[in-house]
């Protein structure tokens, strides 16, 4: 078979730290490279396969719908974007749902609805946004801005300007940071991904639903990688018993396909009004049609079974050799090892397993759907690594 990596790292943009490694094909939890090598994946694409590589219910429905009505702008009404705004309402409580095609876009509209809100009920002043230190919520300027990594932010200055960030569960500086600041919305991660699968405490999330129930000011929910099932709950933030006024989210919602989602609640709900945001993309009906086979599967039993081997997975790590922590929720998994995490990682796709990294821990993000017998198999390719390489 051809190889397309030369001419990748010719002519694509050198944004990417990629592995020496060209996937080819894949089905379930098993994806093939171009020697026919075959790993079992434990990343998702980054959270994005939630039902795994080529899922026949997923195909199934994104074909049919390619072959039939691919594309119609938003000026029209289609089936799939109406069924799956309809589903992820009904799911959630949330009232209105805006598309997008990313995680960023979603949370671009976030912002958006946050601020506008803000100012038409206290006035231009309230725009200002606080986040987390160490959170990640895109790339886009205004998202890098809501990010709270001074690596990310380095050389692209000026940034957009309104966003604070506070330690994660440092409930006072939170407060503080409320008093002192005129906020327009509180964004958060209920587990910061990016910044190394570490879910905020309880009581910080509880001060932060006070603050802005006392205050009105929007909470904003970025479920980009923590939805969908991915916690072993619908969405994260149910497990923490608050009800946000938005929730962004994207990755594992399209199975595969770029999709990003909005979602308001009752009193978010008539914010945006025409032509207050919009997307030519946005609402694509291969992908809600595909989205829509994703949040139909994520029932309680399914649910439970996600929880099921979280718990396995946390039962083999905690206290292995060579580990030592095991951090996060469900089947987000961050994994401080004792050895470098990138040797190890590198390590495992030599032995069929294909892990991620966050910081200096390693990230699994498997199938939410992948069978047990590959799930021992990479946990036991994973263990015996961590071990070797401590
Ligand atoms: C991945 C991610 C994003 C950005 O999503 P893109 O689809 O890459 O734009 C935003 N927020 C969180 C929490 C993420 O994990």
């Amino acid at each position: 078979m051809n190889s397309f990596l030369l001419k990748d790292k010719e002519y694509v943009a050198g944004t990417y730290g990629r592995f020496p490694l060209e996937l080819t094909e894949g089905k379930g939890c098993i994806v093939k490279d171009i020697n026919g090598k075959e790993y079992i994946d434990m990343g998702s694409g980054i959270g994005v396969t939630a039902f795994g590589y080529a899922d026949e219910e997923w195909a199934k429905a994104v074909t049919a719908q390619a072959c039939k009505l691919q594309h119609t702008s938003n000026l029209y009404y289609t089936e799939p974007c109406a069924l799956l705004a309809e589903a992820l309402c009904q799911k959630t409580g949330m009232k209105k749902v805006f598309f997008s095609n990313s995680g960023a876009e979603a949370n671009e509209c976030a912002i958006k609805v946050a601020r506008k809100y803000s100012a038409e009920k206290k006035g231009d002043e309230f725009y200002t946004i606080i986040t987390l230190r160490n959170s990640f919520h895109g790339r886009t300027l205004t998202t890098l801005s809501a990010t709270g990594q001074d690596v990310f932010h380095k050389l692209f200055n000026p940034l957009t300007p309104g966003f604070a960030h506070v330690m994660a569960n440092d409930t006072a500086e939170l407060i503080n940071a409320v008093e002192a600041l005129k906020p327009a919305g509180i964004m958060l991660e209920m587990v910061q991904g990016e910044g190394g699968v570490i879910p905020l405490e309880k009581e910080f999330v509880f001060t932060a639903q006070r603050l802005a129930n006392e205050k009105d000011i929007p909470l904003i929910i970025d479920e980009v990688q923590t939805g969908n099932g991915r916690t072993g709950s619908l969405y994260a933030y149910m497990q923490f018993g608050i009800t946000p006024d938005i929730v962004s989210t994207a990755k594992g919602l399209g199975g595969g396909l770029p999709i990003g989602a909005t979602m308001m609640s009752e009193k978010m709900q008539n914010v945006l009004g025409p032509s207050d945001h919009g997307s030519t993309y946005g609402g694509n009906p291969v992908c809600c049609a595909g989205a829509l086979t994703v949040i139909n599967r994520l029932d309680e039993s399914f649910l439970s079974e996600v929880k099921e081997k979280s718990a396995y997975i946390f039962g083999e790590l905690c206290g292995a050799e060579g580990i030592e922590s095991v951090s996060g929720m469900g089947l987000m998994i961050g994994i401080k090892t004792t050895g470098n995490a990138k040797e190890i990682v590198n390590e495992c796709i030599n032995q069929g397993v294909l892990c991620l990294t966050a910081k200096d821990k390693v990230r699994l993000l498997p199938p939410l759907n992948i069978p047990m017998d590959s799930l021992k198999k990479a946990i036991e390719v994973i263990k015996s690594v961590c071990k070797e390489k401590k």
